[in-house]
């Protein structure tokens, strides 16, 4: 193999572990990263390291502060989730509708090939399992985003990070397949070319991943409302299936589950 791909498949390499212990929480949210330790425990130099902060601060995954250096990025708190899914609520059912509207029959077929891939891997609630549905996710919802046709509404979704920031909060079994049936249900929409029910599937996925990750993050410093949360928890873990109320009310289509 000549220098240049070596070079490359160090820096994916580099890239790919220290964001599996981010996501992992091997390396604390919020705490400083050194370069020259991490350097040192993964037997490289610097500059693949900085290669891979640098695509990983632009995934919103690590910040860069001028003369501290690097920190991974902090959790999200319960009040940053809720805006986190304000917004994507109020864009991505309209995305949903756009691309329903506008993509051909053959324009699904990567989406399609995604689920059949996803549909073979086991959910046992493992971090291998939750990286490729962290991949997975991001680009269903991505693509789906690029078949709308608007190209600002693609780079507003891609900004917020919005996969990035929710799989390090919680993942346990059941989640990626859950997942999995609703993009599946999504795409049906797509493929019939239903933009209203498009839209309120999208809607109804939003909910539901909002709800799977209710209590995973950070309560905010009141005592009430950490009570809050861990009845949420509880209510949460006990129920086999999302509450009916999580459901978009015209989604008439919807069946539990
Ligand atoms: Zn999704």
């Amino acid at each position: 193999m000549t220098a240049a791909p070596q070079r490359q498949m160090l820096a994916e390499m580099v890239y790919d572990s220290i964001r599996r212990r981010l996501v992992d929480h091997e390396i604390e949210p919020g705490s400083k990263m050194n370069i020259n330790t991490l350097a040192q425990e993964l037997r490289v130099s610097p500059t693949p390291l900085r290669e891979a902060l640098a695509r990983l601060e632009a995934e919103g995954l690590v910040v860069k502060r001028s003369l501290a250096g690097y920190t991974a990025a902090p959790l999200l708190n319960a009040r940053d989730l809720d805006e986190l899914f304000e917004v994507r609520m109020l864009l991505e059912p309209a995305v949903a509708a756009h691309a329903a509207e506008r993509s051909r029959h053959e324009d699904l077929g990567q989406l399609a090939e995604q689920l059949a891939e996803m549909r073979r891997v086991r959910d046992d609630g493992s971090r291998t399992t939750l990286i490729r549905y962290l991949h997975h996710d991001a680009l269903f919802h991505d693509q789906i985003a690029a078949l709308s046709g608007n190209g600002l509404l693609r780079i507003t979704l891609a900004r917020l990070h919005a996969h990035a920031h929710q799989y390090r909060l919680h993942f346990e079994e059941g989640m990626a397949e859950e997942t999995r049936l609703e993009h599946e249900r999504i795409l049906e929409a797509l493929r019939e070319k239903d933009t209203e029910t498009a839209a309120a599937r999208m809607g109804t996925h939003l909910r539901r991943a909002r709800a799977r990750l209710v209590g995973a993050a950070d309560p905010l410093p009141r005592v009430a409302e950490d009570r809050m949360t861990t009845v949420a928890r509880h209510r949460l873990t006990a129920l086999p299936r999302p509450a009916a109320s999580l459901a978009v009310p015209h989604d008439t289509t919807a069946r539990e589950g």
